[in-house]
């Protein structure tokens, strides 16, 4: 299996960035990520006290067959992590005061984290930050955007299938910023940041430009995203953009997408400490009973 290695990162979306590897549509290629400190959190204390943030993406990748107005899909088949995490918190790094500032390094092991005071926290692999080049750029891979990009998306997990826009001949995808587990928001700035590898199947989809990208499937739920700097703005975009796909793509006319959003959709923050926060509107992928064909325009 093709596999790009965890030296060979980048920290900014652009369609200049020279690829590093190429793969068939539809062939599986593995990425290995090293954490988002850029593995200076291995070794804490003196070191963790320098202000490093450096959110290194491994790739890019190109696609064979993906041009710009197709949309790439990607299957996370499978998120095999480091068997350490790390977080950075305190003062001024994410939304709360009166914090001192700590280093915090957890074993994972077995499917758990083992966090303070004897706390055992089930592990939830997932990437922080995936994205491809995007239109116009270069875009730092600290913020999340229409390419994708620093999504911290907790869903984003092995299972689950993302649509990205291709925005420049190979798509150039890259990911990194590997988390053990996140809750939403990442309310403190980091996640359980970790390294590892994340396995996923690339198919270039022609046409298909009623997909709202970046948009996301998992075994239970369609999830539409958005970022911007403003909240209120982010999450109505999340919501519009799940309105839009189920009117194109469910029985439901306009106003009966309305209401069933208003029923059964959630619409979440995903995170509030990149440089846009990002809002997602999630839809379930079974309704009393019956699953639409909503994988296709109706
Ligand atoms: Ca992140
Ligand atoms: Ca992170």
């Amino acid at each position: 299996m093709k596999r790009i290695e965890r030296t060979t990162v980048h920290y900014a979306f652009d369609r200049a960035q020279p690829p590093v590897l190429t793969a068939a549509n539809g062939e599986t290629v593995v990425f290995d990520c090293i954490d988002c400190y850029g593995g200076e959190l291995r070794e804490a204390g003196e070191q963790a006290r320098r202000r490093v943030y450096a959110n290194p993406a491994t790739g890019p990748l190109y696609v064979e067959g993906a041009e710009p107005g197709d949309v790439l899909q990607v299957e996370i088949l499978d998120i095999s992590l480091d068997g350490e995490g790390y977080m950075r918190v305190g003062e001024g790094l994410g939304i709360y005061e009166n914090q001192g500032r700590h280093v915090g390094r957890y074993p994972v092991k077995q499917g758990e984290i083992l966090f303070e005071n004897g706390i055992r926290i089930p592990a939830r692999p997932m990437i922080g930050v995936i994205g491809v080049a995007p239109a116009e750029g270069p875009i730092s891979t600290d913020e999340p955007g229409e390419h994708g990009g620093n999504l911290d998306i907790r869903d984003l997990g092995a299972g689950s299938v993302l649509y990205l826009p291709v925005n420049a001949p190979g798509a150039l995808l890259s990911m990194g910023d590997l988390h053990a587990v996140q809750g939403d928001g990442e309310t403190a700035i980091c996640a359980l940041e970790t390294g590892g590898a994340v396995t996923v199947r690339v198919t270039v989809l022609k046409g298909r430009e009623d997909i709202p990208t970046p948009f996301l499937v998992t075994e239970t739920a369609y999830l539409t995203t958005a970022a911007h700097e403003s909240l209120d703005q982010c999450s109505v975009a999340a919501a519009r953009k799940m309105h839009r796909f189920l009117t194109d793509h469910s029985p439901l006319d306009g106003l009966q997408a309305a209401a069933a959003l208003s029923l059964m959709g959630n619409l979440r923050i995903s995170q509030v400490v990149n440089p846009k926060k990002g809002c997602v509107m999630e839809f379930p992928r079974n309704v009393a009973g019956e699953r639409w064909n909503v994988e296709e325009k109706k």
